[in-house]
């Protein structure tokens, strides 16, 4: 019989960790409360230009090159490679040099190209930058198709209401369904991770990050890359919906509560984007709202903590790091492998 294993998550975190796992023979159950908020909200933006420090930048660049890993096995178009254009930044020279400094490919394009490049854009700066191997994972999608191909056991509508240990190891987990027992459980619940971990005297500090993303219905095709605008972020879906944060450098929002009404901030968006595609009719189809789940220090938090057998995998810019997170934590469970791209995010830097 192989490692039981529960991962308490239905997320695009649990769903890379429980492909992971299974793949690496252990008998998964995924229990999920119901689809992964975050995950269902995300504007699935997979890069490694924005960063905190290093460390950070080389675990997202690892991560972009392990959702071309998951890819090939797993099936193509998990990922739509489009690559991003921006000029947003303030001195794009200055950015393409600390990034190709980094060993990222990213160029800065005269303004001629980028008429080229998305010729129905209007408003378009006379540079831009291009990072061609950024991409766009559609969140929902991909972990249906995760959980599905994962071989594991996938308990939807199924919320966990306790993790038991004794003699110091994990032992089962209570939930609306039961009891199951297990192994080892990794915890990926998202903004729910630290409510989990608090009954066993683990206080994980997390901070209130909210974020909307809104979609119009579908139009014809009219971009070809991740915009990265003064103010706004803007793509285009497989089914022509054009999908948008409502606040600009959505990566960078610190706010910790949305500042504007939804339906207004919704409306201030669609105005921006008809100035970017002027010509284009533009109809809301959906506005989503969700907290990012967001340690106190704002990066990742991987690795045991409490009792033994469990993990913790709790993060923003979870779709960048999904598959990487997924390879990594999967090997942990299974070898006790201590890879150093997560040293700098073990639990025991933010738990006393
Ligand atoms: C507006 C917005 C924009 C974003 N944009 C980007 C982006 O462009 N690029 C990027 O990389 N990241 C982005 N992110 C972040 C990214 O979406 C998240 O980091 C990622 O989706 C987190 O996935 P998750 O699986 O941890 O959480 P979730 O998707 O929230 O899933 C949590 C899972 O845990 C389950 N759960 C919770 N409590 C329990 C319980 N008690 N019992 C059982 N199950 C439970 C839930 O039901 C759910 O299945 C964005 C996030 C937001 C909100």
């Amino acid at each position: 019989m192989g490692k039981r294993v529960i991962v308490i998550g239905g997320g695009i975190i649990g769903a890379s960790v429980a492909w992971h796992l299974a793949r690496r023979g252990a008998e998964v159950t995924v229990l999920s409360a119901g689809p992964g908020p975050a995950s269902g909200a995300t504007f699935g933006w997979i890069n490694a230009s924005f960063y905190l420090d290093e460390a950070h930048f080389r675990l997202r660049q690892a991560g972009m090159a392990a959702w071309h890993r998951l890819e090939a096995v797993a099936g193509q178009g998990l990922v739509d490679w489009c690559g991003c254009l921006n000029w947003e930044e303030p001195d794009p020279a200055e950015t393409a040099r600390r990034l190709s400094g980094l060993g990222y490919a990213i160029r800065q394009l005269p303004g001629t190209e980028l008429r080229v490049r998305e010729p129905r854009l209007a408003g378009l700066s006379d540079t831009a930058l291009h990072a061609p191997e950024e991409g766009i994972v559609e969140g929902a999608e991909a972990v249906a198709r995760l959980l599905a191909g994962s071989g594991g056991v996938v308990l939807s509508g199924v919320k966990v209401s306790a993790l038991l240990a004794e003699k110091g190891r994990v032992s089962a987990i209570d939930t609306n369904a039961g009891r199951f027992e297990a192994d080892h459980v990794v915890l990926a619940a998202g903004t729910e991770t630290a409510a989990l971990l608090a009954p066993l005297g683990i206080e994980l500090p997390m901070l209130q990050r909210p974020g909307m993303v809104l979609r119009t219905r579908p139009v014809e095709k009219v971009l070809s890359h991740i915009i990265v605008a003064p103010g706004q972020e803007l793509r285009q879906d497989a089914a022509g919906r054009l999908v948008a944060s409502t606040v600009g450098k959505h990566q960078e929002d610190r706010a910790d509560r949305i500042a504007e009404r939804p339906d207004l901030a919704a409306e201030a968006t669609l105005a921006r984007i008809a100035a970017l595609l002027p010509g284009v009719d533009l109809e809301l189809e959906s506005v989503t709202l969700a907290n990012r789940p967001m340690p106190a220090d704002e990066r990742p938090v991987i690795g045991a903590v409490g009792p033994e057998g469990l993990t913790v995998a709790v993060m923003h810019s979870g779709v960048t790091l999904a598959a990487i997170l997924g390879e990594l934590v999967a090997a942990e469970v299974m070898t006790g492998a201590d890879d150093p791209l997560l040293r700098p995010y073990r639990p025991s830097r933010l738990i006393a």
